[in-house]
């Protein structure tokens, strides 16, 4: 299998959020020339490389400056060819007239936004730096730059918010110029302010049963609209499905540059140095920025592609996963698929095998029939 996608990771914020556990940092005082240096060092290629997919994120790419950020999509074009999809992580209030012109112009024809939700209230306690009015301002930047594919982040389960925030912010979301939609739940997750303040008892959490109404409201008005569902929390239209991400749920290779990233090579899943500076210092010595890899077996593998191709609406590939494991999936299931087929939570489609929707509520048990012993 070749590597035909390619993650580039910028690790700087102009703010922290106050959920955000990503590997980020505050950008005031850190070494983001330098950074960028070692960066554009480590993706630079002999011969300039063809992808089909390329994706910057973060932390946030927008946070740099024009220079910098002319300078990073230069070095991506002096080495590598993109042929389908090339995604830009942006905050709203971080996209101007003149850095939306220079990704357009560098080939960038898909932007990513972190909007999180319309509900200025709850922009202020998720600690994000845009307004309301800076989200339409960015779409219509966007727009107005003929970006091929625009996505919107939504963010659901947040301390203090009603089912009919979420429902207002969804309706804004479906009614703008835009063609993808991701949608996670909070995750209270450990090291975020959010986290000391919720061990402090200054943060209240909405009860379990109101994120899962959320998500059916969720999958109700995305039926409802010129969007579908494509994976658990993915929704998009026709041609807009986030090729670079179906590349990790297919389990197939890519590359992952920059402090932190992570990348799937030759059968090599390896991730990078995380402190900023720490980066730096392996790339001037000449050293690869590897922290660690390995190298999953064969069963590590197929289990893999099962948790991963699962998450998808279509399921896992019948033929891809016998061309690859040179085994059919029935050899290595049967049990499992008759036992979840007869259970109703998988369904056999001839070339693939996805979940049902019950299946889809009770993921994890599904997933954990996949294990082999
Ligand atoms: S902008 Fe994104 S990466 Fe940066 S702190 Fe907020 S959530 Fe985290």
């Amino acid at each position: 299998m070749e590597t035909k996608s390619a993650y580039i990771h910028i690790p700087f914020c102009v703010r922290i959020c106050t959920y955000c556990d990503f590997n980020k940092y505050f950008i005031q005082n850190q070494p983001v020339d330098e950074y960028l240096n070692c960066l554009i060092k480590e993706l630079s290629q002999p011969n300039k490389k063809e992808l089909n997919t390329m994706f910057v994120g973060g932390g946030t790419p927008t946070a740099l400056s024009t220079q910098q950020l002319e300078k990073l999509l230069k070095a991506i074009n002096d080495n590598y060819i993109i042929k389908n999809e090339y995604t830009f992580e942006a905050n709203p209030d971080e996209l101007t007239n003149e850095k939306v012109q220079l990704l357009k112009d560098y080939g960038v024809n898909r932007l990513s936004m972190g909007v999180q939700t319309f509900d200025q209230s709850l922009l202020k306690i998720l600690g994000r730096t845009h307004n309301t009015n800076d989200i339409y301002q960015a779409v219509n930047l966007a727009n107005k730059f003929d970006i091929n594919s625009i996505s919107l982040d939504l963010m659901y389960h947040l301390p203090g918010q009603t089912i009919h925030q979420f429902e207002e912010s969804l309706d804004i979301a479906l009614s703008m110029d835009i063609n993808h939609i991701s949608s996670y739940g909070l995750i209270l997750e450990p090291k975020t302010q959010f986290y000391n303040m919720y061990r402090k008892g200054k943060l209240k959490l909405p009860n379990e049963d109101l994120g899962e109404e959320m998500y059916d409201l969720l999958l109700d008005k995305i039926q409802n609209s010129n969007m579908h569902q494509y994976e658990i929390s993915n929704f998009s239209q026709v041609n807009h499905e986030s090729e670079h991400n179906k590349v990790y749920w297919k389990n197939e290779y890519y590359y992952g540059f920059g402090a932190g990233a992570s990348g799937y090579v030759d059968g090599v899943r390896y991730s990078n140095v995380n402190p900023v500076n720490h980066y730096i210092k392996k790339i001037k010595n000449g050293e690869k920025p590897i922290l660690q890899s390995t190298i999953p077996n064969f069963k590590e593998q197929i289990e893999e592609q099962m948790f991963l191709g699962l998450r998808m609406n279509k399921g896992v590939s019948k033929k891809t996963f016998e061309n690859r494991f040179d085994k059919r999936l029935d050899d290595i299931y049967s049990n499992e698929l008759n036992d979840l087929i007869s259970k109703g939570l998988i369904e056999d489609k001839g070339e693939y095998v996805k979940l049902t929707e019950r299946g889809k509520v009770i993921g994890n048990e599904v997933f954990e029939a996949f294990l082999i012993d």
